[in-house]
């Protein structure tokens, strides 16, 4: 953010989400309160994916509370990230992480 801000990246640089991150957002991210940074257009959406030792390389892409509750149940090697997208320009960030 800061460097866009500095004029160092390009809208392009920083609105650059992966199709299949943008197809998760849209379909079970769950909606924020932010408004998007940079285009404040949208409000943008909350994405959680968990990693761990027996889990697809890919992460697993958490629907519901339920779900990350259940999956945290299969071990306690595991780490959950947040990723906020927008859905309007494709921003994306990495808003926090935390283990499981
Ligand atoms: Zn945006």
């Amino acid at each position: 953010m800061r460097e866009f801000r500095r004029g160092r990246l390009s809208r392009l640089d920083i609105c650059d989400a992966h199709p299949e991150l943008m197809r998760a957002a849209l379909n079970v991210g769950h909606e924020s309160r932010e408004l998007c940074p940079i285009c404040e257009e949208s409000k943008v959406r909350l994405v959680s994916y968990i990693f761990g030792a027996r889990l697809a390389p890919s992460g697993v892409c958490v629907t519901s509370d339920a779900e990350l509750e259940r999956i945290s149940r299969r071990s306690s090697d595991m780490v959950c990230y947040v990723v906020e997208v927008c859905p309007s320009c494709s921003w994306n960030h990495l808003a926090r992480s935390f283990s499981l």
